[in-house]
């Protein structure tokens, strides 16, 4: 069945890929098969189970048939060999992480990247004799100066969370397979396959959070690895079985795969909404910078039109008067929630500084192009005259605020 659909666009293989209903009495959807473990016909066949040499299911942390249904759907969209589930985005990262590197190992991060990731590289690996190396990734006479005989992995977020930067994969991609043993895992939580496909682009793992978009109803944690084959072994049999058997349960997984059935809808649907308020945002009088990857004003417009189907459901900006106005116009929001997490049918509000990002210290926010006052919004799926209204009349209640201008853009500081 497997190859059967292989041929089909994005959003057929996102709601039939792998699975024929008449191997399955019949059964439209794919039933959840919620056993921990799995019955040898003999001795001998659970044996060579154990041994790598069959290829049955055994027991759900290492593989079971509704997780790898959801993985070769996974690895179909972004065009890998093979996936790997995971109980969260930070369990996928964190079991790449350990599987691919070892102390005395050098890892090159770009930038800016999501605040958990950025605590588990230095409180993790760094306690762990790993060293992290940030290179601004824009830069590729940066990236080149950066590596050392024990570089072992470049990673990046593309766009960045939370403020929007981009980094060329194909460049880095390129830059960084001249060198001996470097792999290139890209965070492609933000775009999805059906904006941005990095293995295409060259890179050998793409990671990502599967509780946004890819699940899009934000009622699961989750988390899925891609790449090819051998990598999505070892990433399987060492990260996730043995070092931290993150893996993600079978109800979860046909959640997974019900959100990804509309995968497509509700990309194009986030990215229309979302142009929509940027540019409302744009034109407001109070507003100091907004970033966001379909505006002109994009300082990676070309590159954004170039590596990203469109412009993604994500926002950045800050409001003249900085962090107070922000905080009154995030109060002020009345259809927008004020939460975290991101790629939920509701539109969401929240304040990287003292939230995600609150893992970063004021020093290394202002070093990574965070600045405090950045408000991040995810756009959700309303109708957008609801959430332009709400725009509009949060900013209105800034009025009054001091509105003479603070910082300069995220995109301006280093
Ligand atoms: C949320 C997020 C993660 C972590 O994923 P969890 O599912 O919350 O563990 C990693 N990377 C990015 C870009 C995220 O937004």
């Amino acid at each position: 069945m497997h190859t059967k659909h292989t041929s089909f666009g994005f959003s057929t293989r996102a709601i039939h890929h792998g699975y024929d209903p008449l191997d399955h009495h019949g059964a439209l959807v794919p039933p959840i098969y919620l056993s921990a473990t799995f019955a040898f016909p003999t001795l001998e066949y659970g044996a060579a189970c154990f041994a790598g040499e069959a290829s049955g299911h055994f027991y759900t942390r290492i593989s079971n048939p509704t997780l790898a249904l959801l993985e070769s759907r996974m690895a179909s969209l972004e065009n890998g060999e093979a996936a790997v589930a995971f109980s969260s985005g930070m369990g996928a990262i964190a079991a790449t992480f350990w599987t691919l590197l070892r102390p005395g190992d050098e890892i090159i991060v770009s930038q800016t990247l999501y605040g958990c990731t950025f605590a588990l590289l230095h409180h993790g690996l760094g306690e762990f004799g790993i060293k992290v190396r940030h290179v601004d990734l824009t830069d590729l006479a940066a990236l080149q100066a950066a590596f050392s005989p024990a570089t072992r992995m470049v990673y990046c977020e593309t766009p960045a969370n939370p403020n929007l930067r981009l980094i060329d994969i194909a460049a880095v991609a390129e830059l960084a397979h001249q060198q001996p043993n470097v792999t290139v895992v890209v965070d492609n939580t933000y775009c999805t396959p059906y904006l941005q496909r990095p293995l295409e682009l060259g890179a050998d793992v793409v990671v990502h959070s599967a509780t946004k978009y890819l699940s899009g109803h934000g009622d699961i944690t989750a988390g899925i690895a891609v790449s090819n084959q051998a990598l999505a072994q070892r990433i399987r049999l060492q990260g996730l079985k043995d070092l931290t058997g993150a893996v993600m349960s079978p109800q979860d997984a046909a959640l997974l795969m019900r959100g990804l059935k509309t995968l497509g809808l509700r990309m194009d649907r986030h990215c229309s909404n979302a142009q929509a308020v940027a540019e409302a945002l744009q034109a407001h009088p109070a507003v100091q910078w907004v970033t966001y990857p379909g505006l002109r004003s994009f300082p990676q417009y070309e590159l954004a039109n170039r590596q990203m189907k469109l412009p993604g459901g994500m926002i950045a900006f800050e409001l003249k008067g900085g962090i107070e106005t922000g905080q009154r116009f995030m109060n002020a929001l009345q259809l927008f929630t004020r939460a975290v997490s991101l790629g939920d049918a509701e539109s969401l509000a929240q304040h990287p500084a003292s939230m995600t990002h609150s893992t970063y210290t004021p020093e290394q926010r202002a070093q990574h192009g965070i600045s405090e006052g950045l408000v991040r919004l995810s756009v959700g799926l309303e109708d957008v005259a609801d959430l332009l209204a709400d725009i509009q009349q949060a900013l209105a209640k800034c009025n009054g605020a001091n509105l003479r201008p603070t910082t300069t853009s995220a995109y301006a500081l280093k």
